[in-house]
């Protein structure tokens, strides 16, 4: 790789996310020797004690890639979404959280109470008697102490700043990071506000498994998955499988290893919801055409709307489970 004239400086950070993404930087091998070699990090806070007092003090577009993952569940990370985008040249939705929501936005099928009621005071191993919860403020002998907002909605980075380039996967395959690094490295990158790294097709289209157009009558659960023909498609042997609806890039990693994609990919190219194009899918492989006999397939499907949206509530239509009454439902 053309060494730039100038080493880049470039940041790594982390909202609401499992630290996956952290980790699937590393996961170049000895590429990121490379990386070393072409950029110095000017923040970090999975692998350093960076402060955000240091990041304030840097000047506007001091940093020129940042790559900023997971979603935005409180003001910390809107503050530091906010910052970062001041801050940096290039800003890179890195991972599933950052680009669509993620895991973290299933917690949109909920209220802000609702997940408050189960974490301090329902699950088994919580004992809480003066049912204290979590507060913005908190007055100790004199001090003042403060606590990020925990907002109502989980949303995307985009939603809060504008981003220059979506990174997707949880996490994103080594392939598809690598791909991306080479992109902003030799400066051949797309127009902004496209994704990198990935494809512009289906993971259909990149798994080695035979379409016969098979119909089906029922759907699999995944302990009922015994030994499935190791040729065809998952889909069309009762397996839901989000290959259809979801982008390629990852080469088939998961149906590579005999598991049916899962969608983290997020939505292909042409389409915005992947929920829908999914159900749209299942349409397609149902053998019947009775209304009733395809209800009653469907009812089979157990948590359909956290199964087609696992990784993009915050990219899709719906974006939370409708809050009747409440005074503020997108925070
Ligand atoms: S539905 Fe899944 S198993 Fe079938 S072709 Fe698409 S990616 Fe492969
Ligand atoms: S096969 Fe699907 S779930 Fe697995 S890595 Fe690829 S896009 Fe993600």
């Amino acid at each position: 790789m053309e060494q730039p004239k100038e080493k880049l400086k470039l940041g790594v950070y982390w909202a609401a996310s499992c630290g996956g993404c952290d980790i699937s930087m590393l996961e170049i091998g000895e590429k990121i020797l490379t990386v070393d070699s072409l950029a110095d990090i000017v923040l970090w806070p999975c692998i350093a004690d960076f402060k955000y007092k240091d990041v304030k003090a840097y000047p506007d577009k001091y940093i020129d890639v940042m790559f900023f993952n997971g979603a935005i569940r409180n003001s910390e990370a809107e503050e530091i979404a906010h910052l970062l985008r001041e801050k940096s040249k290039i800003l890179i939705a890195y991972g599933s959280c950052s680009y669509e929501g993620g895991i973290p936005a299933l917690a949109n099928f909920y209220s802000k109470q609702e997940i408050f009621d189960r974490a301090y005071h329902e699950s088994q191993s919580t004992v809480n008697p003066d049912r204290i919860e979590p507060k913005t403020k908190h007055t100790e002998n004199g001090y003042e102490l403060y606590l990020p907002e925990f907002w109502e909605t989980v949303r995307k980075l985009s939603d809060i700043v504008d981003v220059d380039y979506f990174i997707p996967g949880c996490p994103p395959a080594e392939n598809t990071t690598w791909s991306a690094i080479e992109a902003i490295v030799s400066g051949q990158l797309p127009p902004v506000g496209s994704i990198i790294g990935a494809g512009n097709k289906s993971v259909c289209d990149e798994c080695p498994r035979e379409r016969k157009e098979t119909k089906i009558k029922r759907f699999k659960r995944p302990h009922e998955y015994v030994a499935p023909d190791p040729e065809q498609c998952l889909l069309e042997q009762g397996i839901i499988c989000l290959g259809p609806a979801t982008r390629s890039g990852c080469e088939a990693r998961c149906i590579n290893s005999g598991m049916p994609c899962r969608g983290c990919y997020g939505p292909c190219a042409d389409v915005y919801d992947q929920g829908a194009k999914m159900i749209s899918a299942i349409g397609s492989v149902l053998e019947s055409e009775d209304g009733e006999e395809i209800q009653r397939v469907i009812d089979e499907i157990m948590d359909p709307a956290g199964l087609f949206y696992r990784f993009s509530m915050s990219h899709s239509y719906l974006l939370r489970r409708r809050l009747v009454g409440a005074k503020e439902e997108m925070k």
